[in-house]
């Protein structure tokens, strides 16, 4: 059984997380964090993700726990990531990483780490939308330069940053088998006298709004016929299922640089 350690327990994902590790059968809860001034330090769990006491007391502590787990799971914010990434190097623990909104800096400290120990780094975890980006690679490499290529966003009114990861892993997964470079073709968000569109450009919509947990459409416009690539997540737990599994099939990794296609085989 893997041990596991979640940072950011009291968050959205943090609570899910502790749900699905109770529900899983590779990996256990032996560790969940928060902040330091956190009113929630001492709090059972269990009960703060409201699936009974297990015994898990929230702590800030990592470093006097770091012998209770193998793992540790951070869904939080890109500063406490890096500073997790840098720890958890220097104390070879493996890492599953969900945070997203990394500047290119953050990004390439974080994954550095994965030269001292196992890490694995995702958009999202959901095992369908891993698999859309598969589709949308394959649809991109079939279409070709016949095709408009727009990418369209929804997320809760709470989500600070814009667009989604997943909506720019999934402009990488078509601008790559076109030879493009997402960097130059993104457009983001239109305003006022555009201009025709360039047939090279990739571009995102990005919708905040009420609780909407996470949709994505990639859509491939021809003249003549349109094909739409959708996920729609309906339950944060599609997000935390994935993300467990990453924790144990990382487990067992000396160290490395991986992603869900790596834990999904679908590389
Ligand atoms: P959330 O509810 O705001 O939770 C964030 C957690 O991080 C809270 O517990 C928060 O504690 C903690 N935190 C914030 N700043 C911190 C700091 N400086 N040091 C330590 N802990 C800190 O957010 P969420 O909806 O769970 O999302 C968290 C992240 O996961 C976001 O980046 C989101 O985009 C990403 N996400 C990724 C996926 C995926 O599949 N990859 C899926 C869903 C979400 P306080 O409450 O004390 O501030």
């Amino acid at each position: 059984m893997i041990r596991v350690a979640v940072t950011g327990a009291g968050g959205r994902m943090g609570k899910t997380l502790i749900e699905a590790l109770s529900l899983s059968s590779e990996a256990e809860l032996t560790v969940a964090l928060e902040r330091p001034d956190s009113s929630l330090i001492g709090v059972d769990s269990g009960e703060l993700a409201g699936i009974g006491r297990n015994n898990v007391l929230l702590s800030s502590e990592l470093t006097s726990l770091a012998d209770q787990f193998d793992v540790l799971i951070d869904f939080t914010v890109p500063q406490a990531t890096v500073a997790n990434a840098a720890w958890c190097a220097n104390h070879n623990k493996s890492l599953v990483v969900g945070t997203t909104g990394f500047t290119a800096q953050q990004r390439a400290e974080v994954e550095s780490m994965g030269e001292q120990s196992a890490l694995c780094i995702a958009s999202n975890y959901a095992t369908g939308v891993n698999l859309c980006f598969k589709l949308a690679e394959m649809a991109a490499s079939v279409l070709g330069d016949e095709v408009d290529i727009e990418i369209i966003e929804a997320h809760h009114r709470h989500k600070v940053d814009a667009p989604s990861g997943t909506a720019l892993s999934l402009g990488e997964a078509v601008a790559k088998p076109l030879g493009r470079d997402l960097r130059e073709v993104a457009v983001y968000g239109r305003e006022g006298q555009t201009g025709a569109r360039e047939r090279e450009t990739i571009g995102f919509a990005t919708v905040r709004g009420g609780d909407v947990v996470g949709d994505h459409t990639v859509l491939f416009a021809a003249e003549g016929e349109r094909i739409e690539i959708t996920h729609k997540a309906s339950s944060r737990m599609a997000f935390a299922r994935g993300a467990v599994r990453a924790a144990a099939w990382l487990g067992a990794k000396e160290r490395g640089l991986f992603d869900m296609q790596d834990v999904l085989g679908l590389r």
